[in-house]
C-alpha cells in the first residue's frame, strides 16, 4: 500500500530525467515505451534550458553520450504518472491525503497514524518520503553528512528588458537558458522556505551580476542547497529508508530519482520475498549493505560538483583542468561512468568474479533456434533468470523456484537476481548452487543452506 499526504499528484518539476540504471531497470517492467515516448521531446527541452545536449560534471557540458546504456529524460510528473498506472495495474492501492505524523515499531510490525487519527498497520513500513523525512526522523535514523555551501533559486520566467550573460560571477552563478533562470550563492544564515518570488531572484540576479533587471512572471520556482547527508543504516527493525528520505545531495548531474529508484530495485523484490515468507528477514540486512555504499558513491560526487561550483580565481583555474581532463576518452568515459553508476558492483557475500556483483545491461539474446530478444522480455515476472548455453543446460537441475531458465547461445551463463544484479557468472555447478541458496533460498541469504530439494553438485 502506498500513502501519501498529497490529495492529488504534484506537478512540481524537480528532475527531468532518469539516468541509465533506472531507465533499464524499468524497461525490464514493461514500462520501456512510455519512456520512449517522452525521451525525443525531453532532449530537446534539455538542450534548450542547457544550451547543450550533452551531459554535465560541474555545468561543465562535455560529457559526450554513450549510444548503447542510457538514461531517459521525462519529467518527475510525467514519470509519476507512468509508476502510479503502473502500481494501479497491479493492484496497489494508493491511499491519499494521508500525512504520516506517528509511528510505533514493534516486533511484528508497525502502526502509523495519519493526521486526523487514522491508523495503519502493516507488517513493514518503507519511508519513502523525501528529504525531509517524517519517518526517518520518527523512527530515529541518525542522518550524518555536511551542510549547504551554496543556495540556488531559479524559476522559468519572463523578463522585460535586457538579460545579463549567463556564467560565473565573482560571488556566484546566474545561468539563463532562454526559459529557466537561476542564481547559486553561497549559503549564508538559516535555509529559507516558501515560494521564490519576482523580487527575490532580480535581488539576488543583482547581487550575482551587478545587472538590475526586470522580471514580469515567475513559474515553476524551486529552491535547493547542496547538503550532502545520508542515513547511517537503511533499516531499522521494520522500518526501512528508501529515496531522498534515505540520502540528500545537491541535483548537480541529475542522480536523485536514479539512486532512489534503485534503491526501490534493489528492496523490493527482497521485501516480496520475505513478507511471502520464501526468505529470512536476515536477506533484508543486505540493502543497507549494497545501497549504502551506491549512496556515498553520489555524496562523494556532488560534493565535488559542489566544491568545483564554488566561485573565485581558485575555482576557475581548477574547472580549466578538469575541463581539458574531459578531452581525454578516457577521462571523459570516466566522468560519465560516475554520474550513470554503470560500474558499481555490490560486494556479494561469496567470492565471484567477472560481472557478478554489477547491473546487467539489456543483453541481446539468441536462442537455439537463432531467435533474438532482448533480457528486458524476459523479466516482467520480476523473478530470477539463469541465463543457460547449451553447454551448461545441465544446471538448470539446480533451480528450484523463483528463477526461470532461459536458453541461450551467445552469452556466459549467468545468474541474475530480480534486480537483474548479476550473482554468478560462468562458475561450476557447486558454486551456482551457493549463489541460488544465498539469494533464493529459504533460511539465510548469507548461504550454505541448501533448500531440500535441490540435487547435490556432480
Ligand atoms: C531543482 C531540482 C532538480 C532535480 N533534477 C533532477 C534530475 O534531473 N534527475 C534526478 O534524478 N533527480 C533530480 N532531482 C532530485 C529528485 O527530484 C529527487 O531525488 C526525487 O524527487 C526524490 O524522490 P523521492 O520519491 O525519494 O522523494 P520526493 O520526490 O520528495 O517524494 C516524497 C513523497 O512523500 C510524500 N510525503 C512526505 N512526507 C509525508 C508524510 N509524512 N506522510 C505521507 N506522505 C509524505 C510527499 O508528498 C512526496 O510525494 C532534482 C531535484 C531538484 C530540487
Amino acid at each position: 500500500m502506498v500513502v501519501e499526504q498529497l490529495s492529488k499528484p504534484t506537478e512540481e518539476t524537480k528532475a527531468r530525467g532518469i539516468g541509465t540504471l533506472a531507465t533499464e531497470a524499468l524497461w525490464r517492467r514493461g514500462l520501456g515505451p512510455q519512456l520512449q515516448e517522452a525521451h525525443p521531446g525531453g532532449v530537446r527541452e534539455l538542450t534548450r534550458d542547457h544550451g547543450s545536449a550533452l551531459g554535465h560534471f560541474a555545468n561543465i557540458h562535455k560529457l559526450l553520450p554513450d549510444r548503447q546504456r542510457h538514461g531517459t529524460q521525462i519529467w518527475q510528473p510525467e514519470l509519476e504518472r507512468v509508476l502510479t498506472a503502473h502500481a494501479e495495474a497491479l493492484g496497489v492501492p494508493i491511499l491519499r491525503g494521508h500525512e504520516i505524523v506517528a509511528l510505533e515499531s514493534d516486533a511484528d510490525g508497525v502502526t502509523t497514524t495519519s493526521r486526523g487519527e487514522r491508523r495503519l498497520r502493516a507488517p513493514y513500513l518503507v519511508g519513502c518520503d523525501g528529504g525531509r523525512s517524517t519517518v526517518r526522523k520518527l523512527a530515529g535514523f541518525p542522518f550524518p553528512g555536511t551542510a549547504a555551501l551554496s543556495r540556488t533559486i531559479a524559476g522559468r520566467v519572463r523578463f522585460a528588458g535586457d538579460v545579463p550573460a549567463s556564467g560565473r560571477y565573482d560571488t556566484g552563478t546566474f545561468l539563463y537558458g532562454g526559459s529557466m533562470a537561476g542564481v547559486s550563492e553561497l549559503a549564508v544564515g538559516d535555509e529559507p522556505d516558501g515560494p521564490v518570488t519576482t523580487r527575490e531572484l532580480a535581488d539576488a540576479i543583482r547581487r550575482v551580476t551587478g545587472s538590475d533587471v526586470v522580471i514580469e512572471e515567475i513559474h515553476d520556482d524551486r529552491r535547493f542547497g547542496d547538503q550532502a547527508r545520508q542515513a547511517g543504516t537503511y533499516r531499522l527493525g521494520r522500518v526501512l529508508l528508501a529515496g531522498d528520505a534515505a540520502h540528500v545531495h545537491s541535483p548537480s548531474g541529475g542522480q536523485g530519482l536514479n539512486l532512489g529508484l534503485m534503491d526501490a530495485m534493489n528492496l523490493g523484490w527482497k521485501l516480496a520475498a520475505v513478507v511471502r515468507g520464501d526468505a529470512p528477514e536476515a536477506l533484508l540486512d543486505t540493502y543497507t549493505r549494497e545501497r549504502h555504499p551506491a549512496g556515498e558513491a553520489v555524496l562523494r560526487n556532488t560534493r565535488a560538483q559542489s566544491a568545483l561550483l564554488a566561485p573565485g580565481p581558485h575555482v576557475d583555474a581548477l574547472r580549466d583542468i578538469v575541463e581539458e581532463l574531459m578531452d581525454i576518452p578516457a577521462a571523459n568515459q570516466y566522468f560519465s561512468e560516475l554520474l550513470s553508476a554503470v560500474n558499481l558492483r555490490y560486494e556479494l557475500p561469496y567470492p565471484a568474479q567477472g560481472p557478478a556483483g554489477r547491473h546487467c545491461p539489456d543483453l541481446e539474446l539468441v536462442d537455439d533456434d537463432g531467435n533474438l530478444s532482448r533480457l528486458h522480455e524476459h523479466t516482467r515476472s520480476g523473478r530470477g533468470l539463469l541465463l543457460l548455453t547449451p553447454e551448461t543446460r545441465e544446471l538448470a537441475r539446480f533451480v528450484t523456484g523463483r528463477v526461470e531458465v532461459v536458453p541461450v547461445t551467445n552469452t556466459e551463463p549467468l545468474l541474475l537476481r530480480p534486480d537483474a544484479v548479476v550473482a554468478w557468472a560462468s562458475g561450476d555447478g557447486e558454486s551456482l548452487g551457493t549463489t541460488l541458496d544465498t539469494w533464493f533460498g529459504h533460511r539465510t541469504p548469507m548461504g550454505r543452506c541448501a533448500p531440500s530439494t535441490r540435487p547435490t553438485s556432480s
